[in-house]
């Protein structure tokens, strides 16, 4: 049985790794406060997701695909879906689809990233890489696991996991990304820093 690398005891869904990278608060209010709010991006993302996963299972030309499948890591205590796992010439990989282009967070790597880190375990072989599928451009971005991608993502995993088990709340800091973000009116990130300013004058 492979040893556990980290302190594995709570589990961390793949996907709060790509909602902490994009926001810590968010990730905090999903995950911890079970809070989540559709807007027209995570509609239209859902929709596109679910008639991806309506293709069924098999063989594309000389490639075998499965999708919505299951990953699991004992070693990173990770658990979550891939939306497609691919296997072509003997090299597996996992593809992940979203609804856009990628943006500065790298919050999708990261995800991708994790899938390949249960995929390594759960086969006994070594993932090099990874691709991010945009279904509005049709267009699969390759993600290579390298030395940085891969401590990246164990970090971004070890902190999440310190946000679920003592429960602290991450701030929530008003940026760009909180104009396309599904959680603000709930979140109110500029009236709380108007707030704080007024506490502290
Ligand atoms: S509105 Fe901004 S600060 Fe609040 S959860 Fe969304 S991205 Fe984070």
């Amino acid at each position: 049985m492979t040893e556990p690398l980290v302190d594995t005891l709570t589990e961390v869904a793949i996907a709060s790794l790509n909602h902490f990278a994009y926001c810590p608060h968010r990730c905090w209010r999903m995950f911890c406060a079970g809070e989540f709010v559709d807007n027209a991006y995570t509609i239209e993302g859902t929709t596109l997701h679910d008639r991806v996963h309506t293709l069924g299972e098999g063989f594309r030309d000389e490639t075998w695909q499965v999708r919505s499948i299951w990953l699991k890591s004992e070693r990173y205590g990770l658990v979550g879906k891939a939306d497609l796992v691919e296997s072509q010439a003997g090299e597996i990989y996992p593809v992940e689809y979203k609804r856009g282009r990628r943006n500065p967070w790298d919050n999708d790597a990261l995800q991708v990233c994790a899938q390949g880190l249960c995929l390594e375990e759960m086969t006994g072989s070594s993932i090099a890489k990874g691709y991010v599928y945009s279904l509005q451009s049709h267009q699969r971005q390759e993600i290579l696991f390298d030395e940085t991608l891969r401590r990246k993502t164990v970090e971004i995993l070890e902190a999440v996991r310190q946000m679920l088990q003592t429960g602290e709340m991450p701030p929530a800091v008003y940026e760009k990304r909180c104009r396309g973000c599904s959680l603000y009116d709930g979140c109110l990130p500029q009236a709380v820093a108007k707030v704080a300013r007024y506490r502290e004058a």
